[in-house]
């Protein structure tokens, strides 16, 4: 196992910063405690002690993001299109992601990545993960609102990192996934260590088994999903906090009347548009249909079509809804129905 010594962990990001913008989390300016991961510079203070408001996931999947720009011009007697697509030139570094942060971009890479009909082969999110390299801070402590070890691996999760530090006396183990981690640990900043790595967080669990099936036989039920989703404000924080969340929406915004670009944008199936059709129906009208909606797609639809949960565990859901909902308290009501 390789070590870093803390007064080393400069003199690494500025190694990364030489051909990559790293991305670090920080409290945002102006703020008491609200964490983001925001571009890192020299003197700038990290927390890891708070957990970040958003997930990594916005390196890959930006919450905002031009596709291509389009130019109309005339050639002639006829109108033409001119289409530039934007492509991305720089490389990217974040250090301290979470495990369940990390792991959630698997389950992204499967969605966006694959090809193979039943998923997307996005040329815009492959750009984006290709030029991303992810140091995870394995967690040796956690908070009330995380529940990552109701599933596999929980904290110890290394799939999605490149590198993972453990933190220790003096410093951090780091232990390399990928050739990339590999190659970050062979820095004259590492050594060779000894030391054992740290028990990691054992966070509270919830029964995940039969959940699937449990969803389904109460999809009926609306009075369960009203009493679940009460006081829900349809704000889609939950959605747009969630490391696995994917939704986004796309629409055109012209610049001049000759010109604009085709952006993606997250988008949210809590917000009451999200199914509201031209003709006026919405068939989930109440944010009873839409929880409902939420906590099936990640808990029983997702697991069914692709075999694994739309979640992590990571906890943010939990602890940034205004409205006070908690998804483990709707896990464990099915659980006892
Ligand atoms: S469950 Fe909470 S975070 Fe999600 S939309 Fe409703 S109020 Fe917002
Ligand atoms: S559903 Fe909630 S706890 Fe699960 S990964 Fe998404 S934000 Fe985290």
């Amino acid at each position: 196992m390789r070590f870093i010594p803390e007064e080393n962990i400069t003199a690494l990001l500025l190694r990364l910063s030489e051909n990559a913008t790293v991305w670090a989390p920080q409290v945002v300016r102006d703020t008491v405690n609200t964490v983001l991961f925001a571009p890192w510079r020299e003197g700038a203070e990290i927390e890891t002690g708070l957990y970040s408001a958003l997930p990594v996931k916005g390196l890959v999947l930006p919450a905002t993001e031009r596709l291509f720009s389009f130019r109309y011009h005339r050639a002639g007697e006829r109108e033409k299109i001119e289409i530039e697509v934007d492509e991305l030139r720089e490389r990217a570094a974040v250090f301290a992601a979470r495990a369940c942060d990390a792991k959630a971009l698997v389950t992204l890479d499967a969605l966006f990545l694959d090809g193979s009909g039943r998923s997307y082969n996005d040329q815009h999110y492959r750009a984006r993960r290709g030029a991303l390299t992810v140091i995870t801070l394995a967690c040796t402590s956690c908070d009330s609102a995380c529940f990552c070890s109701s599933f596999e691996d929980g904290a110890a999760a290394t799939a999605g990192s490149d590198l993972i530090f453990y933190p220790v006396s003096g410093g951090f183990l780091a232990e390399a996934v990928s050739a990339t981690g590999r190659e970050l640990a062979a820095l004259d900043l590492f050594q060779e260590s000894n030391l054992e790595k740290p028990p990691l967080a054992e966070t509270a669990k919830v029964e995940l088994a039969r959940l699937g099936q449990r969803l389904l036989d109460k999809f009926d039920d609306i009075d369960f999903w009203r009493r679940t989703a009460e006081g829900c404000l349809s704000c889609g924080y939950c959605s747009y906090a969630c490391p696995a969340c994917h939704c986004f929406n796309i629409f055109d915004e012209m610049e001049s009347d000759r010109a604009g670009g085709r952006y993606r944008c997250w988008d949210a199936c809590m917000f009451y548009a999200y199914t509201l059709e031209s003709s006026g129906h919405n068939p989930r009208p109440e944010a009873a249909h839409r929880y409902r909606n939420r906590l099936a797609h990640k808990f029983s639809y997702f697991p069914l079509n692709r075999g694994e949960f739309l979640c992590t565990g990571c906890g943010r859901c939990i602890r940034g809804c205004p409205a006070g909902r908690d998804v483990r308290d709707v896990i464990k009501a099915l659980g006892a129905g």
